[in-house]
Formats: C-alpha cells, structure tokens, sequence
C-alpha cells in the first residue's frame, strides 16, 4: 500500500497469550463477601482469555470481543486505577455489566432464531451439574472453544460420547477438580502440580494408579492418561466438589472426529447437534479458535507434545536476524510459523490438515496473525511432499503474490526445528535421529529413520533404516498386520498361523498378498521407524489395525517390562540399518511364547543400542558429538528414556525438544529456519 512502508528485519508486537484464573481471582470467586462472588467470567489483568478475544493490535480492550459490554461505575473505576488489580484488564466484568451464561436444550434452531434458555446465571450451572450427574453429555462454552463433557467414571456416558463422536478408541482427557483429587488417581511428582496449575493450564500425561476407579473406557489398553485442572472460573463453578458429583469429568473437544471445534453459539446449535444433551452458553465471543496444549514431564522437565492454548502465538528466539518468512507446516497436528528479526511465532494447533473445513481453519488464522502482526512473507516454506494441502496452498499462494516457495524436506525441518528451539547458531552441524511416522524424501521414498549430518543450510543423509515394503502405500499405517506380513516374507519367514497377523487374513487373501510382494504391486519401500513399530505390534500379537494415529505403538509401548534387560540386534550398516536379524529374534520370541512385556523391552532396548552404535559410527567419521532427537516416534518415553542416557554415557551432547513438539506440530519452525537461511544465502 502506497504511504505504508513495511519495515523489515524488525520483532513482532507481543501478543499475550490466554491464562487460567489467577489465585486472587480464583479466592475472590467463592468469597461470598465479593461483588464478583461466584461470576464465571471474573478476571483481572493477570489472568483471562486474551489471545482467543483479540481482534487486532494493540491488545486494548476496545479491539477485543469484550467491546460490546460497557462497564458499569464499580467496572469502570476498576478500570481507570492504576493501583487496582483489574487496571486496563482487557476481559473486565461483572454479574451487572459483563457476559452472562445460560443453559439450552440440544435441538434444531431455525437460524437466527434464538433457542430457549432452560436455566441462567448460577441455576444453568447447577442445572448443567445434575444432568452431567445422571451421566448425560454437556457441551460447555470454554476459552478457546466448546467442549464435550461427561462423567468419567460412568462407562455408558463414555461410550455413548465415543459413538456420537466417532472416534472409537482414542484416549480422552480427563478434568479434576484440584491436584488433591488428581493425586488420588494418579502418579505425579513436583514438576506435573505445577505443570497442572500453570496460568496455561495444559493437560499434562500422567500414569494412573492402578486402584484408580477411573472407567477404562476413557482410553482403552493404557496407563497413560491426559489430565487437567479447570481453567475458567465457569470451570470452577461446574467442579466444584460435592458427594452427588463426579470427581473426575471426561473433556474432548466439540467436534465431530477431527473436524476443527466449534466456536460460535450458532456453529455449536449446528454441528454439535448430534453430539451433546444441552448446551451450556454463554454470550462472550471467541474470536480464535484454540485447542488445549498438551505436554509430558521427560526428565524434570517439559517435553511439549502440542503446544496451543494459553502459549499461543508462541515465540522462539532465533540465531540470526530473518527476513520475513511463512512456513505452512505439515499435515498432521499442523501449526505455521512466522519468521522475522530474531523471533519466530509458533501458531496455536490447527490440527490434521485431511479435511476441508481444517484447511479453511489454517488459512483464517494464517491471515488472522497477519493481520495482527501486519506481516507480509519474503517467502513461503513448505513440506517436499505435493499431496499436503498446506503444500499446494502454499506454493499456490507464491505464485499468486510472486515471492519464492521453497521446499524443505520433512525430517530436515525436524532437526531444524530442534536446532532453532535451542537457538544453535548454524556454525556446525549436528547428528539428527529422526524417527518418523512419514514424510517424503528427496528421492520419493517414505522416509522416517534417518541419522542426518544437518544445520540449517542443508543436509547430508548418513544413514538410515533399510527399507522394507509398504503393502497398499501410505494406507498401511491403518493396518499394522500388513505390514508385519511384508516383514515375514522380506524375512523369507513361514506365514506361521501362530503368529496374529497371519490369522487376519483368509487363505485367498493370504495369496493375493503374496503375489503383491512377490511382484512389487503397490509395495513402495519406507524407512520409517514408525511403521517398523506397528509392524512389530502386530506380530507380538498386540494390534492389527488402528482407529488413530500410532496406536499400535502406544499399546506396544504400555507394556513394556522395565526390568527386561534382553536386547534385538540392529546392524549398523552403511547400506542401510539392518533389521532382519532384530526382527528374526522377535518372531522366533513370539513363537517360542515369550511373554509380550519383554519382547516389548527387548525390541525398545534394541532401538536405542542402535541409535547410540549408528551416532558412534558418524562421530568416527565426522567428529561430531552433538545429537538432536526428533521426530513423532520420539513421543515414546520408554525409548527416549533407554535412549538418552546411552548417547550421555558416551560423551553426546543430546538436544531434546523443549519448547515446540518432536512431531508434526513442531514442523514448521524448522521450515522457516531453513527457508530463511537459504533465502539469505548465509
Ligand atoms: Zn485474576
Ligand atoms: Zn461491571
Ligand atoms: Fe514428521
């Protein structure tokens, strides 16, 4: 725009992100002396929504949804004194002039026609508790989106959410009234409380104990579980502990399978129509859709596994001073990233870019930080592989405003995005294992057990796992007992009916594959680590197709014996990281009767011996003692925790992920980290 000159090279205005009720707040909310005494939007300038409200820069209270409530005197006064808690709070309010919540019943609203209110102010609470109580399902108005709710001790409410919601096994994330209430249930120690209490209130992965009466249909075959704290004081509220309510609730997000949540009071009456009982509303908009954030505790510290609400937009400091770049992510578990000056913006989750209304998601929120951060890409970074809708957008995009785009490859941006997070300067290279489920190669092939000799300028791919045969393509990641059976025959092994995968198959079926394998029909190679889990769950008998994302890994993992001592063998070979010996040990375990906890040991023993004897061999050869790992197979604790020492016990410096996730979610920053260096030509 002529008159508007961009000013490059410059940081980005600080936007805050989103917090959970502070202490002061949280007192104030059930003292009955108080004017905001049980008002479930209490906040001060300390706490509150604010990055899901903001519509523009400066983060004012006038450019946020709370412009449409005036402030009564006792709000406004609060609001001009400088020496009051809530000075220039942007999300100000109370019972007399700020946001009020209702109760309605599911039903089809004619548009525009506003449905009936059941109950409001504290009697929709109480209401919205018993109905929870009688195991119903309640869909809430929360911070950056609706969420569906149930009692999370009571299997039928569970199942009935699971089939309304279609999603068959996958974990759901439960909510505690307080850490006491969390600790009944659950292992924690000092690092998760305070994790649970944060101002970004993540749900954090914790073991559960095993006398806990939690319903194990809240995430069938594991001890692992995502747990949270309420965030708002509508939270709170809904809670609060009594003898006739649940101790625990059951939250997901309000939406159908993966489809983006629901936002809006009239999007919720639309799409969640089907999924929810009665609808507890409330008339404080959401401008920005936001997921919860989800972390693990590895090692006294935080190992983020989504990083979202109440750290979104997240920042990372970068080595050098970037020109503006875009990076669009992949497509799993997307975020983009904005590059310029020294920081970098991590997007809040958007989610599995396999649906249209997802993609949609990622290009409002694209223009949205834009717009607030007035920034205009030098270039747009993205995956190498052409059949990601956040590819085609973004090469579509470049072309459209005529700037570079520029590809990086998938397990490259991994490292780069482990690199950038530690802020490595670039000077020298680094030993990248990158465990991956998929992502595309120079070469074409399904990548993902890579050790790659990476900084930010390029790559050089040292070694990897051999590859074996994919039956059917990327689709056999929905079907473990495939690939297991491409491993048998790879192996020249018999098609044993004692082992599970060979059952899944009738004797025509068993031929057709046979023939597929035999003539390399749809079979193309992959090194992925990720796959070589699911297939190896298959044969140990475990799982044979999977409903979500590395399931069959999950349940693998959740049984591992910590004693086990016993190791598979991986030859470290230049050719290709052999597996026929490894995998030849754990069939002949299989059938032998070993029972599956060791075979699980053995296989993750293995994995890590061969990361440490594959990191020795390139440190013989390149002198280099600095290891990165990363990828989404690097969510495995049980590995990380076999692996990490080995690599320290050696003498490796190893580069964990701290701040952006090891899988998809943490893409884009290393895409724009080597978008922009080779856009500089440094
Ligand atoms: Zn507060
Ligand atoms: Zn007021
Ligand atoms: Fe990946």
């Amino acid at each position: 725009m002529a008159g508007q000159k961009r000013v490059a090279m410059t940081d980005f205005p600080a936007i805050p992100p989103d917090a959970a009720i502070c202490p002061d707040c949280l007192r104030e909310l059930f003292d009955s002396g108080n004017r905001r005494y049980r008002y479930p939007f209490i906040s001060c300038s300390y706490c509150g929504p604010r990055f899901t409200i903001l519509k523009e820069l400066p983060a004012e209270r006038s450019r946020t949804v709370m412009s449409s409530f005036g402030l009564c005197p006792g709000c406004e006064r609060e609001f001009w004194d400088a020496s009051d808690r809530r000075f220039q709070a942007q999300a100000l309010a109370c019972p007399a002039c700020g946001p009020q919540v209702w109760l309605e019943m599911a039903e089809f609203a004619s548009s525009g026609v506003e449905p009936e209110h059941l109950a409001e102010g504290e009697t929709a609470i109480k209401s919205a508790r018993a109905v929870l109580a009688q195991g119903k399902i309640v869909a809430i108005k929360a911070m950056g989106g609706f969420h569906l709710i149930c009692d999370a001790a009571n299997p039928r409410a569970i199942n009935e959410l699971r089939k309304r919601k279609l999603r068959v096994e996958k974990p759901f994330e439960l909510m505690f009234p307080d850490i006491e209430m969390v600790e009944k249930h659950f292992f924690l120690d000092e690092t998760e409380k305070a994790l649970l209490s944060s101002s970004a209130r993540p749900v954090v992965l914790l073991r559960r104990r095993p006398e806990s009466n939690i319903a194990p249909e809240t995430a069938p075959g594991q001890q692992v579980l995502g747990i949270r704290l309420p965030s708002t004081p509508l939270g709170y509220l809904l809670m609060e502990k009594a003898d006739a309510f649940p101790q625990a609730l059951v939250v997901t997000s309000g939406n159908l399978a993966e489809e983006p949540v629901a936002i809006s009071n009239e999007e919720t009456r639309e799409r969640l129509l089907s999924l929810a009982d009665v609808y507890l509303m409330h008339d404080r908009d959401i401008h920005v859709r936001c997921d919860d954030t989800l972390v693990r505790v590895f090692d006294g510290q935080v190992y983020p596994l989504r990083r979202s609400r109440g750290e979104a937009p997240f920042v990372v400091k970068l080595p050098r001073a970037y020109p503006p770049v875009l990076a669009c992510g992949g497509e799993l578990k997307n975020t983009f990233c904005m590059a310029q000056g020294i920081q970098a913006y991590l997007s809040h989750h958007i989610g599995d870019m396999d649906n249209y209304e997802t993609l949609r998601f990622h290009e409002q929120a694209v223009a949205h930080y834009e717009t607030i951060l007035g920034f205009k890409p030098d270039g747009i970074a993205h995956d190498m592989n052409e059949n990601y809708l956040a590819t085609r957008g973004a090469i579509e995009r470049a072309q459209r405003e005529n700037v570079p785009a520029i590809p990086v490859q998938h397990h490259h941006a991994h490292v780069a995005a482990c690199m950038a997070e530690h802020c490595l300067d670039g000077s020298r290279p680094v030993i990248g294992v990158v465990f991956d489920g998929s992502g595309v190669g120079e070469d074409g092939v399904v990548w993902g057990g890579e050790f790659l000799i990476a900084d930010y300028a390029g790559y050089q791919r040292a070694l990897h796992l051999a590859y074996f045969p994919l039956v059917g393509g990327e689709a056999s990641a929905k079907k473990p007992a495939r690939t297991a059976m491409a491993l048998l025959h790879a192996l020249e092994l018999d098609w044993d009916e004692r082992l599970v995968p060979v059952t899944q198959f009738c004797p025509g079926g068993r031929t057709t594959l046979r023939t597929q394998l035999d003539k390399n029909i749809n079979t193309p190679p992959t090194s992925s680590v990720g796959r070589l889990f699911d297939a190896v769950s298959a044969l140990a008998g475990v799982r044979q197709q999977v409903n979500y994302d590395a399931q069959a890994a999950i349940e693998f993992e959740a049984l591992v014996d910590p004693a086990e001592n016993g190791t598979y063998v991986f030859n470290v070979e230049q050719a290709g990281i052999q597996w026929k010996t490894a995998i030849t040990a754990l069939v002949m375990d299989v059938l032998n009767g070993v029972p599956v906890p060791s075979i699980s040991a053995r296989f993750h023993n293995g994995l890590a011996q061969m990361v440490l004897d594959a990191c020795r061999q390139l440190r013989r050869t390149t002198n280099i003692a600095e290891v990165v790992l990363t990828g989404g197979v690097w969510q495995n604790m049980t590995l990380l925790g076999k692996t990490v020492p080995l690599l320290r016990g050696d003498g490796f410096t190893v580069y964990l992920h701290r701040k952006v996730p090891p899988n998809d979610g943490g893409l884009a920053l290393g895409q724009a980290a080597v978008a922009g260096w080779k856009l500089k030509g440094w």
